[in-house]
């Protein structure tokens, strides 16, 4: 299977105003701190984890909507930070975004073949003849009638408009799409119809998804490999039997442990964790999740895991697995 994109110790971090009374300290939001994964052709890969982990901001600056401020993305092997104008236009065709809130990114005033045919124009594409047959193209492989096309946004449901969205992302024959948190603002029973279409569709075109996602069950049904962030950080990467059946990091054991089990015998504990999610401007030294781990050791307060392969399909962030974990251990340093 061939790596269509890579992303090495990819950082986005935010200026902001720290401190009172117009103090000018700068301060940074660490909102990705050091993310590396690859993604392959055709497969899905899950990104999960709470609100505010880092997940979008990760998947806009692969998008180029947001500049990293370190590190390296590359797609089909091509460094992005090098490409020239033309070569960054063919490659905003090639990556596109579906948005959770079809209301949100959808123009109210637009008829809908306008706002599916938008990138289209975006993109050049002059010859009117050749937008009309992509339009009516795609409009067909997500289920809308032509005559659908000449209403508005506000005369479809939710789970209609985020048809319309998929159609948008869709007209550039692009090869990979993000997804981010695409059927959370849907009901349950409308979310299955679009995780279909998308399955479908992936089937279809050979499309590739990255699937950004705060729900477990959600991702659990629908990707191929997933990647768990916590505080801007990937912690745990797996293929998704392997991460559901032994979840290796703590966070990644604690937030799964409030999905029911699928073996009734095999009853799993839920583990609350205890205390908040730490500030990313101000993260905790060594390993950040340290200050809510049961098991943290004296090295995890000071030096930061990396993530690393343990096993085939599967990588952790965490001392439980080092070497230097296995000392502290074996020191028998106090908890
Ligand atoms: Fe817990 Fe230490 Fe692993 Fe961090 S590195 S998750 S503190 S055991
Ligand atoms: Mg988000």
């Amino acid at each position: 299977q061939n790596v269509l994109l890579k992303v090495e110790n990819l950082k986005k971090h935010f200026p902001v105003k720290g401190g009172i009374f117009g103090n000018k300290t700068l301060q940074h939001v660490k909102a990705v701190d050091g993310v590396s994964f690859e993604v392959m052709e055709g497969e899905t890969f899950g990104i999960v984890g709470e609100s505010g982990c880092g997940k979008s901001t990760t998947g806009r600056t692969i998008l180029r909507l947001l500049e990293p401020t370190e590190g390296n993305i590359y797609f089909q092997g091509r460094n992005l930070a090098e490409l020239n104008n033309s070569e960054m236009r063919t490659l905003r065709k090639d990556i596109q975004i579906v948005f959770q809130d079809p209301f949100a990114s959808l123009n109210p005033r637009m008829r809908v073949r306008d706002i599916i045919e938008e990138p289209l124009i975006n993109f050049g594409v002059a010859d009117r003849k050749e937008r009309e047959r992509r339009l009516l193209e795609v409009a067909d492989q997500v289920g809308l009638t032509p005559a659908q096309l000449t209403r508005f946004p506000h005369e479809f449901s939710g789970g209609q408009r985020q048809r319309i969205g998929i159609a948008r992302a869709l007209i550039s024959k692009p090869k990979l799409i993000i997804a981010d948190e695409p059927v959370s603002a849907l009901d349950v029973s409308i979310q299955s119809q679009v995780l279909n279409l998308m399955r479908d569709l992936q089937k279809e075109l050979g499309l590739t998804y990255i699937f950004i996602s705060h729900d477990l069950s959600v991702v659990k049904h629908f990707c191929d490999r997933i990647g768990v962030m916590y505080l801007g950080k990937m912690v745990e990467i797996a293929e998704k039997n392997r991460l559901y059946d032994k979840p290796m990091h703590p966070y990644a054991e604690a937030l799964l442990s409030a999905l029911p089990s699928p073996h009734p015998l095999k009853k799993k504990k839920r583990i609350i964790l205890k205390g908040d999610v730490p500030s990313p401007s101000n993260p905790p030294s060594g390993c950040t999740f340290h200050p809510r781990c049961a098991s943290c050791m004296d090295v995890c307060t000071t030096d930061q895991p990396t993530l690393q392969a343990v096993e085939d399909q599967h990588a952790v962030s965490c001392h439980l697995y080092t070497e230097a974990g296995k000392k502290s251990v074996a020191a028998g340093e106090p908890v």
